[in-house]
C-alpha cells in the first residue's frame, strides 16, 4: 500500500520513479503477460513502418531489425522458459511487427521496471480442426482431442499445449525464481481468420480456449486465475476471411464474460493481401489494448481505477423472474425488499390482469401491482406481449409484439423498458436485432433457480461468481406453483439471506443496472492529468447517454482525505479497505480529485 502511495505522489510531482529501487523490500510482484494467436499476432508489418517512437530504440537504423525495449523481456515461440530483451520480430523472420509491439512499448513506459511476456503465435492457424487432421496445428481445447495429441513443439498438433507448456517452462525456469514474485496480468489474443471454415463453432471453440488457459494457470500456480483478463480484437470487415458468425461469437463472449475485453477492429485497415493489419490498424489495436490493460490493472500507478462493479464489489447478481406470476408480487418482491434487494420482472402484457375487479387469470399479476413494484425500485421489463417463440413467427409480427409490450409497460409504469428477455430463450438472429434496439441489454445467459436448485449448488454458484468476478443472472419462474417451481421455496429465501451476508462482495442489482454498469465500465476511457494537489480525470464514453444512466464507481487507492468534484458538485465518498470510493457520472465531464 505504502509503495503505491509513494509512487502515486511521485507521479503527482512529476518525479522520476527511481524510488522503487529504494523500496525494494516492498516491491510488488513483476507483471507477466501472455499473448497468442495467428499471423496478425505473429506480426506481418515491416519494421521499417514502426512508429518513430519505437524506431528510436533500434540499434539497426536501416531495416530496424535490431534493438531492445528498456524493460520488456520475452519468451517467444520457445519451450525452454528463457527470456530475451524484447524487439519486434516475427516467428520465422526478423523485421516484422504487430499490435503487441505497441502494447509492450506503452507498458514499458508506464511500468519502468522489468516485465515478462510469454508469446506463442503461428500464422494461418485455426482453433477448429478438420475431421482429417493429418496435417496442421490447431488451438483447439477439445479435451478428447488434446488427450490424443501432443504439443506442436513436440511434433504433435496442439498449439494450445505448446502455449501452456511454454508458460509452464517460463514459470519453472525464470518466473518462479524472481525474488519479488510474479503475477500473470492478462491474456492478449488476436485470431479467428483461419476459423472462417469453422465459423459456426467459433463461440464454443474460443470460449473453451480461454477457459482452458485460465484453468491451467490456476492449477499450475495454485493461485486464482479464473478471472484472468482476456483482451482481444475483432476482425476487420474488409478482411477476406471476415465471417459475421465469428464476429458475433467474439461480441457475445465479450458481453457474457465479465473479464473479456473486445476491441472493435471492424473498420481496421489492411495490407494489400486483405488479411493483415497495416501499420495504422496494428498501432491502433496495440494502443487500445494498452488502454484496456492500463484501466483494469492501473499500470501507470496513478492510484485510480474504475471499479468493475458498483462499490468495488467482487461480482454481481441479478435475480430475474419470468412471466408475471402473482407470487412475484405477493412473495418475491417483499422478501427481496426486506434485504434491500430489487429484482427484474419480465412481463408478457397479454397475461396481465386489467384490474382487481376483472381477474382473468388468478395466477398472474395486475397492472396496478406492476406499477407498485416499479415505484418501489424493481425493474419491470419486456418479455414479449404474447410470449411468442421467435423462431415461429414472421418478423413483422414479432416486431409488433415487442413494441406493443413496450407501450403497455410504459403506459402503466411510466418507465420505458430498457432490457428484453427472449420468450423461451429463443435467440434467433433477425428478431434479436429488433429486440436489442434502444436497450442496455437483453438476457442472453442465465442460470435456472427453481425446482432443481439445491443449497449446495446455489452456494457453489455464488462462490464461483466471487472467484471469477462474474455477473450471474438467475432465472426463476414459479415459487410454489407453475413452471420450474421450487420443491421448497424456503431454499430460495435461505439463499437470498446467504447472499445478503456477502454484502461486501456481491452486488445485487437489477438486470438493467448491472447491464448498464458493466457496458459503461468496459467502454469508458479516460485521461488522468496530474495537478498541483491531486489530479483530474477526463472520462469519455461513446454509449447512448439517454439509455446508459448508471453511475460508475471510481476507486482511489492509498489515500484518506480525498475530496472529489464533478461539474462543480462535491461527490459523496466512502473509505473502505484503504481505498476511497465515489460514484461519478461517466458523461458528466472532468472529475477533480484532491
Ligand atoms: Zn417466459
Amino acid at each position: 500500500m505504502k509503495n503505491i502511495l509513494v509512487t502515486f505522489l511521485l507521479f503527482l510531482f512529476g518525479g522520476t520513479y527511481t524510488i522503487s529501487i529504494a523500496q525494494s523490500q516492498e516491491k510488488t510482484p513483476v507483471h507477466v503477460f501472455i499473448t497468442a494467436g495467428q499471423s496478425n499476432t505473429d506480426g506481418r508489418v515491416n519494421n521499417k513502418l514502426l512508429p518513430s517512437y519505437i524506431k528510436e530504440l533500434a540499434t539497426d537504423t536501416i531495416d530496424y531489425k535490431q534493438g531492445q525495449y528498456p524493460f520488456c523481456k520475452i519468451s517467444q515461440n520457445r519451450g525452454d522458459g528463457l527470456f530475451v530483451p524484447y524487439w519486434p520480430k516475427g516467428r520465422i523472420t526478423d523485421g516484422l511487427w504487430t499490435y503487441d509491439a505497441i502494447t509492450y512499448y506503452q507498458i514499458d513506459k508506464a511500468l519502468r521496471e522489468d516485465f515478462y511476456v510469454v508469446k506463442w503465435a503461428v500464422g494461418g492457424t485455426s482453433i477448429g480442426f478438420p475431421n482429417d487432421t493429418v496435417k496442421g496445428r490447431y488451438w483447439s481445447a477439445n479435451p478428447e482431442w488434446l488427450k490424443n495429441t501432443a504439443s506442436s513443439q513436440k511434433k504433435g498438433k496442439s498449439l494450445l499445449l505448446s502455449f501452456t507448456e511454454a508458460i509452464d517452462a517460463s514459470i519453472d525456469q525464470t518466473l518462479s525464481k524472481i525474488e519479488q514474485g510474479y503475477h500473470i496480468d492478462a491474456f492478449l489474443w488476436h485470431q479467428g481468420e483461419s476459423d472462417d471454415r469453422y465459423a459456426g463453432d467459433y463461440y464454443k471453440n474460443l470460449k473453451a480456449v480461454i477457459s482452458h488457459v485460465r484453468t491451467h494457470l490456476t492449477q499450475k500456480t495454485g493461485k486464482n486465475y479464473l478471472n484472468l483478463p482476456f483482451v482481444f480484437g475483432s476482425i476487420p470487415k474488409a478482411n477476406r476471411h471476415y465471417r459475421a458468425e465469428v464476429d458475433a461469437a467474439m461480441r457475445c463472449i465479450a458481453e457474457e464474460d465479465a473479464n473479456a475485453y473486445l476491441i472493435d477492429m471492424s473498420q481496421g485497415e489492411l495490407q494489400k493481401d486483405r488479411t493483415h493489419f497495416n501499420e495504422v490498424s496494428a498501432e491502433y489495436l496495440g494502443q487500445e489494448m494498452f488502454k484496456v490493460l492500463n484501466q483494469i490493472l492501473d499500470l501507470s500507478s496513478t492510484g485510480f481505477r474504475v471499479a468493475k462493479y458498483k462499490d468495488d464489489k467482487d461480482c454481481a447478481i441479478s435475480y430475474t423472474f419470468d412471466d408475471g406470476l402473482i407470487e412475484h408480487y405477493t412473495l418475491v418482491a417483499p422478501r427481496m425488499e426486506k434485504l434491500g434487494f430489487r429484482g427484474t420482472f419480465w412481463i408478457n402484457g397479454n397475461k396481465i390482469n386489467k384490474d382487481a375487479t376483472a381477474i382473468a387469470d388468478t395466477t398472474r399479476m395486475t397492472w396496478a401491482q406492476l406499477k407498485e413494484m416499479s415505484d418501489r425500485g424493481h425493474e419491470i421489463s419486456n418479455h414479449g406481449w404474447a410470449h411468442k417463440n421467435f423462431s415461429r413467427f414472421p418478423l413483422e409480427e414479432i416486431k409488433e409484439d415487442i413494441y406493443k409490450n413496450d407501450s403497455a409497460l410504459f403506459a402503466w409504469t411510466g418507465k420505458m423498458p430498457r432490457t428484453f428477455c427472449y420468450p423461451n430463450n429463443n435467440k434467433k438472429a433477425e428478431p434479436m436485432k429488433i429486440a436489442v434496439e434502444n436497450r442496455v441489454g437483453t438476457r442472453t445467459f442465465q442460470r435456472s433457480i427453481g425446482s432443481k436448485s439445491t443449497p449446495e449448488d446455489l452456494e457453489k454458484w455464488v462462490n464461483n461468481l466471487i472467484k471469477t468476478n462474474d455477473w450471474g443472472v438467475g432465472m426463476t419462474h414459479g415459487i410454489t406453483y407453475g413452471y420450474d417451481a421450487f420443491r421448497n421455496p424456503q431454499r430460495f429465501w435461505d439463499h437470498l439471506e446467504k447472499v445478503k451476508a456477502l454484502d461486501d462482495k456481491v452486488w445485487v442489482g437489477t438486470f438493467e443496472e448491472v447491464a448498464a454498469y458493466t457496458k459503461e465500465q468496459k467502454q469508458l476511457t479516460y485521461e488522468i492529468t496530474p495537478q498541483k494537489k491531486g489530479f483530474t480525470i477526463t472520462p469519455h464514453l461513446s454509449l447512448e447517454k439517454s439509455l446508459f444512466t448508471e453511475p460508475l464507481t471510481g476507486v482511489v487507492m492509498g489515500s484518506k482525505k480525498v475530496t472529489v468534484r464533478q461539474g462543480g458538485k462535491k461527490l459523496k465518498t466512502q473509505v473502505r479497505d484503504g481505498k476511497v470510493l465515489f460514484d461519478f457520472d461517466p458523461f458528466g465531464g472532468e472529475i477533480v480529485v484532491r
